[in-house]
């Protein structure tokens, strides 16, 4: 069965994340609206600016909604804003974040003069180092003992992965490297192959168990 992924599309950089999918062969519905959430594996969430994002899903229950698609398991790939949105503490200033990972990130840590830079960077479990795009980036100041640390530059954590939420401080769609983009589709394979578990547990009127950490955080 194929895979639904979606990016989330009311601002920033989503038409390059769903071409980057594109060149998988993995298409991309663009997600403008909550409703559209329901039947995904998996969702990224495009770097932009987290103000005027925040601001545009006062419209409608997105925190609710993607707290839901986490729960049953659904994949989740924040980048740049997106790492910020779902990280559970947020600084400079303090907003209001998802809470789906938990991390505290500070945003535009890297000051005017570098705001923006390039860097190579090495994946764990990759014998192929990955040219990391960084604007405006954030970092992350703190990471939870279940995050697991993929990828660094210098010392500091800028990939992370707990569960099936992947976050980067960088920009990998504007890259030609479609690592991550595979590491995702797995992540969204492997939500796929929840629901299907849970939808036959539920014919078979057995008790649903989804087994990924469930724990989470809502602090707006
Ligand atoms: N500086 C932005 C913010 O704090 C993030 C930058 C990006 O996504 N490239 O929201």
């Amino acid at each position: 069965m194929s895979l639904r992924i979606g990016v989330l599309a009311l601002q920033g950089n989503f038409a390059r994340h769903a071409q980057a999918f594109d060149d998988l062969g993995q298409p991309v519905v663009e997600v403008r609206h909550v409703r559209q959430l329901e039947d995904l594996d998996g969702l990224i969430i495009p770097g932009g600016e987290t103000t005027t994002l925040l601001n545009l899903m006062q419209d409608e229950p997105w925190f609710e909604a993607l707290g839901e698609l986490h729960a049953r398991g659904g994949a989740l790939f924040g980048t740049c804003a997106g790492a910020i949105l779902l990280s559970r503490e947020v600084n400079d200033p303090v907003q209001p974040s998802l809470g789906l990972l938990d991390a505290t990130i500070r945003r535009n840590a890297f000051g005017r003069q570098i705001d923006s830079f390039e860097a190579r960077i090495e994946l764990a479990g990759s014998d192929q180092p990955l040219t990391a795009v960084f604007i405006r980036a954030p970092r992350f100041e703190q990471i939870g003992s279940d995050v697991d640390v993929l990828a660094r530059l210098d010392d500091e954590p800028v990939l992370l992965r707990q569960g099936q939420v992947l976050a980067a401080t960088f920009h990998p769609e504007l890259t030609p490297d479609r690592q991550l983009q595979r590491m995702f589709i797995e992540m969204a394979g492997r939500a796929s192959r929840i629901q299907e578990t849970t939808t036959e547990d539920r014919t078979a009127d057995a008790p649903v168990t989804v087994p990924l950490n469930q724990e989470r955080r809502i602090t707006c």
